[in-house]
């Protein structure tokens, strides 16, 4: 079959590999669509475990069941999760399911940009399920994306009427913006330095959106909420001046959101004693678990959140490559999708 191998994120190549072979309690699935996330365009954070065939937003129809599962059926449409948690470790016993050591370990193989991909046993039983009628293969794909803001915005405990800033109007950015409204949230602002991006935002919702290069972010937050900087800051982009920016921006006692991992040899400055004295909480948030999935399977669905909206460009398998050079460098694009027809 064939498959995206990701060397690097110029040098994307499909190749055959071989179909991979299922035991009694896994399941075949036909990759129909399958999201290019945020983390994929991370070179630091992939080159340990290249080559390797990358996607864990895939949606698609089963191909093969394995004798002992249950509740599938050769033909069924569905969405599967690539890292879940084992359920009974400490970890998971304190909802920490993202945290659980079994979570990283678990994969759907080879991944999603691939003609077909594996579903584990542990994937298939926790977090796999049937795409409703009336909801695209491309619409499910956001389901895992959805999942990991849903999470991030739970540990957040978002108030009634609170103000969100948000940095960075990439997928991940746009999906907060809409999910902040949902949360209860009275004021969105948006900020990036891509104008498309702040455009995209404004349409879908977002109160005020600035970009810092054409004015001061700092006074435009603190003027939009009584001089006092916002209750939640959430960090989607993936550097330390983000995050140096997002700590300014948060109000006294406000929350900052570590959504998105910079390199692991980065670090920031942060005076401690401003921290105590300003009492901002810190709350990182990793992916997402089977408990988040639903939610956002229940959001797009009921279109609360429009997934399609999100969608700007998709590509065939064929061309996985040129969906990874857009993601990472287009300054016209929000979700990109690859998709396979049999
Ligand atoms: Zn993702
Ligand atoms: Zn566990």
């Amino acid at each position: 079959m064939k498959a995206a191998m990701y060397y690097s994120l110029d040098n994307i190549i499909i190749e055959n590999v071989p179909l991979p072979k299922i035991g009694a309690q896994e399941m075949l699935v036909g990759m129909r669509a399958c999201g290019v996330c945020g983390s994929d365009l991370m070179e630091w954070y992939v080159k340990t475990r290249v080559p390797l065939v990358l996607g864990h937003e895939p949606s698609g129809v089963v191909a093969k069941v394995g004798s002992k599962v249950e509740g599938f059926d050769v033909g069924d449409r569905v969405f599967s999760h690539h890292h879940v948690g084992c359920l009974t470790c400490y970890y998971c016993r304190h909802g920490a399911y993202t945290l659980c050591e079994q979570f990283a370990k678990t994969h759907l193989q080879p991944g999603g940009f691939a003609e077909y991909f594996k579903v584990p046993a542990s994937n298939l039983l926790i977090d796999t399920f049937k795409i409703p009628h009336g909801l695209s293969f491309e619409e499910a794909t956001l389901i895992e994306s959805i999942g990991c803001c849903v999470r991030a915005l739970n540990k957040c405990t978002i108030q009634t009427s609170d103000s969100i800033v948000v940095v960075g109007a990439g997928p991940s950015g746009i999906i907060f913006s809409l999910l902040s409204r949902i949360f209860g949230a009275g004021q969105v602002i948006v900020t990036d330095f891509i104008d498309y991006r702040l455009q995209a935002a404004e349409r879908l919702g977002a109160d005020l959106t600035i970009n810092p290069e054409s004015e001061s972010l700092i006074d435009g937050v603190k003027k939009a909420t009584d001089g006092r900087g916002a209750d939640v800051v959430i960090v989607t982009a993936p550097n330390v001046n983000a995050y140096l920016v997002g700590v300014e921006l948060c109000r006294k006692g406000g929350t900052l959101c570590v959504f998105a991992p910079t390199q692991p040899e980065d670090f920031m400055r942060l005076s401690l004693n401003k921290l105590f004295f300003s009492e901002v909480k810190l709350v990182p948030s990793y992916s997402t678990s089977h408990v988040e999935t639903r939610t956002a399977l229940n959001l797009i669905q009921t279109k609360r959140i429009d997934a399609e909206k999100l969608i700007t460009h998709r590509f065939s398998l064929n061309d996985a490559a040129k969906a990874f050079q857009t993601s990472a460098r287009s300054k016209q694009c929000i979700k990109v999708v690859v998709t396979n027809e049999p």
